[in-house]
């Protein structure tokens, strides 16, 4: 029977084909609807960027054509159509990638969203599968070195007698992804980390923390979890995970290694970077320099009047040991986000007696609801039993552009709101603030416009509707000897005080590590200019400077949480190489700064 999905993708494909192939950029605009997006990571534009509408469509194919020459334009499996909407996986080439997408048609045949990635440059294709390397050389030849050999005297030249084509300073998640990527694409690379060992960064953090996504979101890039490995993995078994990672992806990684200070000549094109390994001084001289650092790394620490003063413990979340020790005690949480609610629930199983200060409304999203209505088309055991692979789901969540993304988010935290009701009253009814974002788009928004403002809810929620953990709104005015002043004048007695108070912007690293001055060359980075708090406007389309040029060359930021570390890696490691193969990256759209910070 014929597949009239197919035939439609199939006969556009062709037509944008023609119009590509006769440079007609307008032509091919108009293959697309009134309203319309083509999100573009590094095929046409070595950028990462949305297009919206058919002009800038068009403006951008009349930069890119020349150069991109892209073409072979095929459907990749079986279209499906589903009310008025035909959608397909596409493949195609340019002149220098292989590229694979997604396309979306209205009902009239004409193109709503399409997306087009890289993901392998022409000639230098990941030795994989049946081009994966022999391991073993068979006959005979003198002085021969074996594996173990040329690991170890790459690790003793690396970085001393030959130096990192990339840097990659934090050995975090996404650090070690993004080396595992270079280190398959023959980039060679160091990653410097300022703990012991690989998997610090999540070991480090309080001791009841567990993931609060689940499994199927966050592999990393090519060695999936096994099938047994717990739904929500416990830090310090993530901790493990990333140490063998490293371990059998054979990356360079410096640990107890410190990065004090970056400049870049701009004549050479190569940045110089003191280190600091083992506490001896080693100075790297690559061409790219990237900043893994995190966006939760940097504790963002509020001077609250008064806090010399308190006579009992007073921490950052980011350095509470865990509960124990605070049995019987009186224990005071500033924050009300997922770090608060982690810690304030550890609190509570230990014995204290636990405030939570909220100084403004809270997205609360209960972990078995998301993963029913959010995640668990894309990312879950159905969705790997309906045939939906990782890389699947992160491109069928890719093919989404941003500006669309509200708008559908929206009916699934309606959802959530009717589903958790009784939840939702009772946090509520003992004065805790609740949001769902400020257009109700709920979780994912949020984490994109500001990564901050919620609590994925595992358990510490029916404490706080319970009263078990109290709750107390208002802005913290002051500390005393004893306790926290709220602005209203209640007073709340303390042993413990928590500052649950977030993290700062990786904004803030390339200021700390470069310079103020390349920090405001860069400008903001997250956030996609939603005009939302903290994400102010004007309108990007993507994330600003993450994974992607910034007006500093040679300069990379990359993050983010498991999921977009893995996906958007792939990204990043194809432009780096490129850069280093001297492959032409003519960037459409370089990011702009309207922010510094
Ligand atoms: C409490 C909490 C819970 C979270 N839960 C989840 C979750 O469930 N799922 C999820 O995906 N994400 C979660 N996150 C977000 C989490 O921070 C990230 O997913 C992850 O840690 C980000 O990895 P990263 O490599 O980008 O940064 P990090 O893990 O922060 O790693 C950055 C590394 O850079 C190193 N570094 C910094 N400065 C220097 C320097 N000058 N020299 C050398 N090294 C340096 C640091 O030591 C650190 O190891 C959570 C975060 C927190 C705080």
């Amino acid at each position: 029977m014929a597949n009239t999905a197919n035939d439609s993708i199939n006969e556009w494909l062709s037509k944008l084909n023609t119009a590509l192939q006769s440079n007609d950029s307008s032509g091919a605009a108009d293959l697309f609807a009134p309203e319309c997006y083509w999100r573009d990571f590094v095929s046409f534009t070595w950028n990462l960027k949305t297009l919206e509408g058919r002009d800038e469509i068009a403006a951008m194919l009349d930069t890119t054509l020349d150069s991109v020459k892209p073409g072979n334009w095929t459907l990749d499996g079986d279209a499906t159509e589903a009310d008025g909407i035909t959608e397909g996986w596409i493949k195609f080439e340019t002149a220098t990638a292989r590229g694979e997408g997604h396309l979306r048609l209205n009902a009239d045949g004409l193109a709503w969203t399409l997306l087009t990635t890289a993901y392998e440059l022409k000639g230098f294709e990941e030795a994989k599968g049946s081009t994966r390397p022999r391991g073993v050389e068979h006959g005979v030849s003198r002085g021969r070195k074996t594996w173990l050999e040329k690991k170890q005297q790459e690790e003793a030249e690396l970085g001393y007698e030959r130096q990192p084509y990339c840097l990659i300073i934090g050995g975090g998640q996404g650090g070690i992804g993004l080396g595992a990527r270079l280190k398959r694409l023959g980039v060679p690379t160091i990653i410097i980390e300022k703990n012991d060992r690989p998997g610090d960064s999540w070991r480090n953090r309080y001791k009841s923390l567990c993931l609060h996504d689940p499994v199927w979101y966050d592999h990393l890039p090519y060695l999936p979890y096994p099938d047994n490995w717990p739904v929500f993995a416990p830090k310090d078994k993530i901790g493990d995970w990333l140490e063998s990672y490293t371990k059998i992806m054979e990356l360079n990684y410096w640990s107890s290694t410190v990065c004090k200070k970056a400049a870049y000549d701009e004549s050479s094109g190569e940045w110089t970077v003191h280190v600091e390994r083992d506490g001896k001084p080693v100075v790297l001289k690559p061409k790219q320099l990237v900043l893994a650092t995190g966006m939760s790394a940097v504790p963002n620490i509020p001077d609250i009047p008064g806090m010399d003063s308190f006579k009992g413990d007073i921490h950052h979340s980011s350095k509470h040991p865990g509960g124990d020790q605070y049995a019987g005690k009186k224990a005071v949480v500033i924050g009300s986000n997922n770090s608060a609610h982690d810690i304030c629930a550890d609190l509570w199983e230990h014995g204290a007696d636990v405030t939570m200060v909220q100084r403004s409304s809270t997205h609360i999203a209960k972990s078995e609801t998301l993963m029913d209505l959010a995640l668990g088309g894309l990312y879950s055991e159905q969705a790997v039993a309906n045939g939906i692979t990782t890389h699947k789901a992160d491109m069928i969540f890719a093919s989404l552009p941003y500006r669309i993304l509200p708008a559908l988010q929206v009916p699934v935290y309606a959802e959530m709101k009717e589903r958790d009701k009784d939840l939702y009253d009772r946090l509520e009814k003992v004065g805790f603030m609740l949001d769902f974002g400020e257009d109700d788009s709920g979780l994912f928004c949020k984490y994109l416009r500001r990564g901050s403002g919620y609590y994925i809810d595992v358990g510490a929620s029916e404490l706080v509707a319970n009263g078990d953990i109290k709750i107390k709104t208002g802005q913290t005015e002051r500390i005393t000897e004893t306790g926290v002043v709220l602005a209203d004048g209640t007073e709340i007695p303390a042993d413990l005080i928590v500052l649950a108070t977030g993290y700062s912007s990786m904004n803030g690293w390339a200021a700390q590590l470069i310079s103020q001055d390349v920090a405001d060359k860069v400008g903001k980075v997250w956030g996609m200019g939603s005009d939302t708090t903290r994400d102010p406007g004007p309108w990007e389309g993507e994330l600003r400077n993450m994974w992607k040029p910034t007006q500093q060359p040679g300069l990379w930021f990359h993050g983010g949480n498991l999921h977009q570390s893995r996906h958007y890696s792939s990204y990043l490691s194809l432009q780096l190489k490129a850069h280093m193969e001297n492959i032409p990256t003519p960037v459409y759209g370089l990011q702009e700064v309207y922010h510094t910070s």
